[in-house]
């Protein structure tokens, strides 16, 4: 990151500049609470830590590692942590951002933050990526807690990372515990239907606005931009309600079937080939072609800034799914409104991780598991209100379904924020 001004300066078309923008969108809908805004577009805190590692050949090597809560006044900081080699300071407060607006839009006690370390996890040996997880938890340790902020997976972390996380955490203060961080494996503290709930929120929030708009799932047309976690399950979940998956595109190539393609088969490809490229069953296109495909739904599920104004403008889909965090630039929003595509966006559409990471937490705190029905009926019941409401206050003030969940949310965060008070 090039350091200007200050470091809440936004370099132009990054993440950062994205979320502010969108802060400023939201403003004239605030009322009096207005004059609280200013906290939304600055991070409460940043830590950036240096993380030393042995490697396998007897080198050391430095990896900058960050830790931003963005906000605080709901509850404790909640997000997850990012392992790519594009990771910078300004990406992750963008992320951290985002996170306290998800989880005030589903009504979950939590502010929001966000961690990364600027590495390519797929370099790395299982050995060093447990040193580099181990020492990154140990730096960052003196802002995380139960009850401070709570880490858990984001791109390229799993259940494993967490496993270490919560392991040196615990080793550090004596004690184990397992609420420091979500996303953990099941006998470790971790929550049933927690792998999933990404995919299963994008599912369900697809589901009730495809209704709203008399989109009919049986039969609609698919296409998929990540097939990770949230893309793979949320794929499954509508090809399930009778969709057909027409297109997938993931960091191997892009892959087409006007037919649909078999979901059984291509999972099996995705996990033994770690791409879904030489999927037998669809043929191989260019990868900008996947943005011309004739479909219903386009789900982008991988990174930032993916729908441009000009893929925007050849975009097909009547119905835009941000299973991934930031995919859509602001011009590009303007231009899908325009043309008549509803954008259901990231801050409420990919909520369903977070909110059953919410779950996992309470059950760690009581130790008391629930069964996965109960799991997905919570999340199901959850992820339908928020929309509801975000629907409802889209249509009173004629704003974009993404305009509307700011507003929701930043209403909630900027109560809290003028309740509490200013200290001293
Ligand atoms: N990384 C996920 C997200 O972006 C989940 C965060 C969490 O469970 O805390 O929403």
């Amino acid at each position: 990151m090039r350091v200007s001004l200050s470091y809440v300066t936004p370099s132009p078309d990054s993440p950062w500049s994205t979320y502010l923008s969108q802060v400023d969108r939201v403003i004239p809908y605030l009322g009096p609470l207005a004059r609280w805004a200013e906290t939304l577009k600055r991070p409460k805190r940043a830590l950036i830590v240096d993380v030393p590692i042995e490697m396998d050949d007897g080198s050391v090597r430095h990896f900058e590692g960050y830790r931003v809560q963005h906000n605080l006044s709901r509850g404790p900081g909640k997000g997850g942590v990012r392992y790519h080699p594009d990771v910078t300071l300004e990406e992750v407060m963008a992320l951290a951002a985002w996170m306290t607006i998800k989880n005030a839009a589903v009504n979950l006690p939590y502010g929001g933050a966000k961690g990364g370390i600027r590495v390519d996890p797929k370099l790395l040996s299982q050995k060093e990526l447990e040193k580099l997880t181990r020492r990154y938890t140990s730096e960052i340790g003196i802002i995380i807690g139960p009850q401070q902020d709570i880490p858990a997976p984001d791109v390229n972390t799993n259940a494993q990372v967490m496993a270490w996380m919560m392991d040196t955490y615990s080793m550090n203060i004596g004690a184990t515990a397992t609420g420091v961080v979500t996303g953990k494996p099941i006998h470790l503290g971790g929550s049933l239907g927690r792998v999933k709930a990404t995919g299963r929120g994008v599912f369900v929030t697809g589901r009730e606005a495809a209704r709203r708009i008399g989109l009919n799932l049986d039969g609609a047309r698919i296409a998929v931009q990540g097939f990770g976690n949230v893309g793979s399950a949320a794929a499954e979940l509508f090809v399930g309600a009778g969709a057909k998956l027409v297109a997938v595109q993931d960091h191997t190539g892009t892959i087409y079937n006007p037919e649909g393609m078999d979901m059984a088969a291509l999972m099996r490809t995705a996990r033994e080939e770690g791409g879904v490229s030489h999927f037998v069953g669809a043929e191989r296109i260019d990868n900008e072609a996947f943005w011309d495909v004739d479909c219903d739904i386009l789900i982008p599920a991988a990174l930032e800034g993916q729908i441009t104004a000009a893929r925007a403008n050849r975009i097909k889909a009547r119905l835009v799914l941000e299973g991934a965090n930031g995919p859509t630039l602001p011009g590009a929003d303007d231009v899908l409104t325009d043309r008549g595509v509803l954008v259901v966006p990231d801050v409420i559409c990919n909520a369903g991780g977070v909110t059953v990471s919410y779950f996992e937490w309470v059950q760690d705190f009581s130790s008391f598991f629930w069964s996965e029905d109960e799991i997905n009926l919570r999340l199901d019941k959850i992820m339908v209100d928020a929309l509801k409401k975000i629907w409802d206050t889209s249509e009173r003030h004629k704003i974009s379904l993404r305009t509307a969940t700011f507003a929701v949310a930043c209403e909630r965060i900027l109560m809290a924020r003028q309740e509490r008070g200013l200290y001293p």
